[in-house]
């Protein structure tokens, strides 16, 4: 967290809508909660898969040079030495407590952070990876480590990939998983936590053209948040100075994020060089270069790494969407979620409980759930359940009144806009596939009620 801009929503409202809407729960609550865990509910989860599969989409589906991977958790122990994570992590680590950069406390001269002169914790003997033991036997033989990151995976699996998926550079690797850090620090929500998911993309890349690839990385992946509603303004670009880069990096880049709490990093894009390759070549001993046809030579690629967190981004879609406004003379919270990231795309409102009303609604539920995440409500006055929606931000809500058993016409209402078009039923599917992918959304009907 650096400079101290205003906050323009607070954390506490966050994560009070997250409660109370089931999107996000302390995890093992009931037993008073694990400190800094969570758990997803019923719609945090589709919030989340949505973050997934829209940066999937953007990652891999989209392009001809990237692949998809899935390595497991647990992975052989050398590869933590290979990567410097066992003997990185296991100093005596100080963090500090406002900018949570970390030192090494038998190098630091001062008793304050030597980078914004905050307060330490104090010194551990610490390795931030959390050791566990393989099979029955708890001896050191059998020692394994939970991951810290995803992207050794992706190392490891660099010659595999290479012969199987006849990928020429530059190409990328890109994975979606859970890893694991014991934070000496955590808070803020899902902010930091100790259990989370990261997207990365391991881009291999001749030697000679990583500034190229690295300029044009740290572009796409920006515009990935903007182009999912993120504003403008809550974004910047921030180079790491030469002593923050870690021990892997020739150049790194935070894209950061006003938090509630000030600005702080989203995801990192670093230019790692070809040091993974060439460790992990040292370690395994197979080979683990490139052949250029080109240049008929053997090459040790360099890497570009954008690493995101899917919990950091959920948390940073939430803060920027989240709204508060007058809606028919009553406040309303509302989330401008993005179409695709919206846990609930289409709500069905029949405007009574009569039964002829009630049937025509099922029957357009059901079959608007071939398509969407959609969701059913017939409790309350309707004003209440428009307002139930938008605070969830359900980009569409159709409400099924008397005139559609003649007219066979239903209503959709937009969220944002409150505005209001009627529709056949028949072209209903139609009109939300354009309207979820961003077709405009006029005040003038499309359809009349006699056509
Ligand atoms: P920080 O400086 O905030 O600890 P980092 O620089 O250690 O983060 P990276 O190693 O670059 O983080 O990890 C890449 C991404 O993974 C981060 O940008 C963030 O989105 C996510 N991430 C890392 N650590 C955590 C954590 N403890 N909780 C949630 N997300 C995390």
């Amino acid at each position: 967290m650096t400079e101290q801009t205003p906050a323009r929503v607070d954390m506490e409202k966050i994560v009070s809508l997250c409660q109370r809407r089931g999107f996000i729960f302390p995890s093992s609550e009931i037993y008073g909660g694990l400190s800094s865990c969570w758990d997803y509910g019923p719609l945090g989860v589709e919030l989340k898969r949505n973050i997934k599969q829209a940066w999937w989409r953007a990652a891999v589906q989209e392009r001809d040079d990237m692949v998809g991977l899935d390595a497991s958790i647990l992975m052989h122990p050398q590869t933590w030495e290979a990567s410097g994570h066992l003997k990185g992590f296991s100093d005596p680590l100080v963090e500090c407590k406002s900018c949570h950069l970390r030192w090494r406390a038998d190098e630091l001269a001062g008793s304050s952070c030597p980078s914004c002169g905050g307060e330490l914790t104090e010194p551990r003997l610490f390795n931030l990876m959390f050791k566990t033991f393989m099979g029955p036997v708890e001896e050191d033989a059998s020692v394994v480590y939970l991951r810290p990151e995803t992207a050794q995976g992706m190392f490891v699996n660099f010659q595999n990939v290479l012969d199987t998926a006849r990928k020429r550079l530059p190409f990328g690797i890109a994975q979606i998983g859970k890893a694991f850090r014991n934070e000496i620090t955590t808070g803020n929500f899902i902010f930091r936590s100790r259990e989370f998911e990261q997207m990365e993309i391991e881009f291999f890349v001749k030697p000679e053209s990583d500034k190229e690839w690295f300029d044009y990385w740290l572009k796409e992946r920006f515009n990935w948040y903007v182009k999912l509603g993120i504003k403008k303004e809550n974004l910047k670009l921030r180079q790491h100075m030469k002593k923050e880069l870690a021990h892997y990096a020739k150049d790194c880049y935070d894209i950061d994020y006003l938090f509630p709490m000030g600005w702080a990093e989203l995801e990192g894009i670093a230019n790692r060089g070809n040091f993974d390759l060439v460790q992990h070549a040292k370690y395994s001993g197979k080979n683990l270069s490139y052949f250029d046809e080109e240049t008929n030579e053997h090459i040790i690629p360099y890497i570009i790494e954008p690493s995101a967190g899917v919990d950091r981004s959920a948390l940073a879609f939430l803060c920027d969407a989240y709204d508060e406004d007058l809606a028919e003379g009553e406040l309303r919270v509302l989330l401008h979620l993005h179409p695709d990231l919206a846990p609930i795309k289409v709500a069905v409102l029949p405007l009574s409980r009569r039964e002829k009303l009630v049937a025509l609604a099922k029957q357009i539920y059901a079959d608007l759930r071939q398509c969407w995440m959609v969701s059913y409500d017939d409790a309350q006055s309707i004003g209440r359940r428009y307002r139930r929606q938008d605070e969830i931000g359900t980009p569409f809500c159709i409400t099924i009144d008397f005139q559609s058993l003649e007219d066979e016409q239903v209503t959709i209402r937009e969220r944002d806009s409150l505005n209001q078009i009627r529709v056949p039923i028949k072209e209903l599917k139609t009109v939300l596939t354009a309207k979820l992918s961003g077709e405009r959304f006029d005040t003038q009907p499309l359809w009349t009620a006699k056509g």
